[in-house]
């Protein structure tokens, strides 16, 4: 077991000023493999205190852009060399198998950060406009010391789409990461003083809910840049709103895949299985409801269960396996709760329902599909973020865009067709902040972000960047021209 007994504050590991300690538990053996301290509120106000410094008066906001990415280039390539490592910690400390941790987990954020060097490099963040009254100068300026809250299901990812554009854009940022993750963020810090990033410009306090608080409403924080469940996203929001607290919120999905066509059925119900059930269902993202035409019905459900019962239950870190545990037995009570509820409901399991054979450690759920769901149950409502799928037969594509828009969130969706241009209309008339045709992607250089209750706001693309800027106008005297 490693034990971590200081917190990354100033660009020093520095003593916590409380003795509390977060255990990391293995979802895979149950026992712990680390700890970390347990930051207090006094932590937060020293960490937003060498946040605000290095914004105020520190050199990270007054260097150029391509001074700024040159840095975080520095960054990538030191994350590039450890993608191993990092994938290897975040599956040891949130069970996500290997084969998906290597790409989603730790390569993605590398990508994420590359896509900010290189926008940095080119983004307009001064535009000198001939206006209605003369002219103008439109800085985009940095908000300010931001305070980035992040859940365990994809920690380093999550941290990367709030980080690389607050850093490119000039901002300093105290990071608070899940307490069920903490391990990941270590190793980021040490990237990032082997980087250069000057002292105090990120600065790191795992905690729980309430210390979250304590940086939601600490009046030293500019913005609060939040992912995790829409119930806490509620909350933030409202805390944030008392002191118009600048607020992103990236939160909860229940998002469906419309099949059109189940004459390539074979061809895409992998994909469609791994868009479901990818990270152990434990995805904002992920593809949990798939609709089906009545017709076409039970071949979706048959393909589908017989896809799942191939799938490699086990060790994550495995490459061989497909499904590993669940963060936490709190998360798996949650799982079994809604397959109980699905069955209350009436809702028939096709395959999975318990826990898998010959696993007597791990926080286990079999990759479970409910067949005969109607849209209304709440397994199909309710974000349940563990391996189960419902499928819900509709009865011509109208009623299909109606069962998919009938939910509370709108994260993301899918359309599963031969016509490609079919599959954008669905996509125009399926109210969801990112869609794909014939796939799952999350494309890094478009925003992404929920409609309804899915979030507010939207990170990744120039829009992500955005997030991290104030604009400020300055009017000039007619006839200005900027110097040669
Ligand atoms: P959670 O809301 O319980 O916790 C997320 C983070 O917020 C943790 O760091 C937690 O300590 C902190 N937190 C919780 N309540 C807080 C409060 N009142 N004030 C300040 N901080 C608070 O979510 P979780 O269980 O860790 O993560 C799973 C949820 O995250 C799911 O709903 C999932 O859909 C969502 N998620 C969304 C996205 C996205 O991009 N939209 C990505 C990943 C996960």
């Amino acid at each position: 077991m490693k034990v971590h007994d200081k917190l990354f504050i100033g660009g020093d590991w520095v003593t916590p000023a409380g003795t509390g300690t977060i255990e990391v538990i293995s979802p895979f053996t149950e026992e712990v493999i680390a700890s970390v301290p347990d930051s207090t509120t006094g932590d937060v106000d020293r960490a937003v205190a060498a946040a605000r410094e290095a914004f105020d008066s520190g050199p990270w906001p007054r260097m150029t852009p391509a001074e700024r990415a040159d840095v975080l280039g520095k960054l990538s390539e030191i994350l590039t060399g450890r993608v191993d490592e990092i994938a290897a910690t975040i599956t040891g400390e949130m069970g996500s198998p290997l084969n998906f941790s290597t790409m989603g987990q730790a390569f993605a954020p590398i990508m994420i950060l590359n896509y900010y060097v290189d926008l940095a490099r080119t983004f307009g963040f001064e535009e000198l406009r001939q206006g209605v009254m003369g002219p103008a100068l439109v800085l985009r300026e940095p908000v300010g010391v931001v305070g980035a809250i992040v859940p365990w299901n994809v920690p380093m990812f999550v941290t990367m789409t709030k980080l690389a554009p607050a850093l490119a854009a000039g901002c300093t940022m105290v990071l608070k990461p899940a307490p069920e993750t903490p391990l990941d963020a270590i190793l980021l810090a040490d990237a990032l003083t082997e980087a250069g990033v000057p002292k105090g410009v990120v600065n790191i306090v795992p905690a729980g809910r309430e210390v979250g608080e304590h940086i939601v409403t600490h009046p030293g924080i500019d913005k609060i840049a939040f992912t995790g469940s829409t119930a806490a996203g509620k909350k933030i929001a409202a805390l944030a709103g008392a002191q118009l607290k600048r607020v992103s919120l990236e939160l909860g999905g229940k998002s469906a895949a419309i099949i059109l066509d189940a004459a390539g059925l074979e061809n895409y119900v992998s994909q469609i299985t791994f868009a479901s059930l990818m990270n152990n269902g434990q995805a904002c993202v992920a593809q949990t409801r798939i609709l089906a035409s009545r017709d076409q019905y039970d071949s979706v459900v048959d393909a589908i269960t017989e896809k799942m019962r191939g799938l490699n239950i086990g060790d994550p870190m495995d490459m061989a396996t497909d499904v590993g545990p669940l963060v936490a037995s709190r998360q798996r009570d949650r799982v079994e709760g809604y397959i109980k509820i699905g069955q209350e409901e009436g809702a028939k399991i096709t395959v999975g329902g318990g826990r898998p054979a010959g696993q007597d450690r791990g926080w286990f759920v079999e990759p479970t599909l409910f067949a005969n769901v109607d849209n209304s149950m709440r397994i199909a409502q309710e974000e349940i973020f563990g391996p189960v799928i419902a499928v819900i037969p509709f009865d011509d594509e109208a009623d299909a865009v109606k069962i998919a828009n009938d939910s509370r969130y709108g994260l993301a969706g899918t359309v599963w067709t031969a016509d490609v241009e079919h599959g954008i209309d669905i996509a125009r008339q399926v109210r969801t902040g990112t869609y794909t045709v014939n796939g799952m992607m999350l494309e890094f250089g478009a925003p992404f972000g929920g409609y309804k209750e899915s979030g507010l706001g939207r990170e990744l693309g120039p829009e992500g960047l955005s997030t991290y800027l104030e604009y400020k106008s300055v009017s000039l005297p007619a006839g200005y021209e900027p110097p040669a």
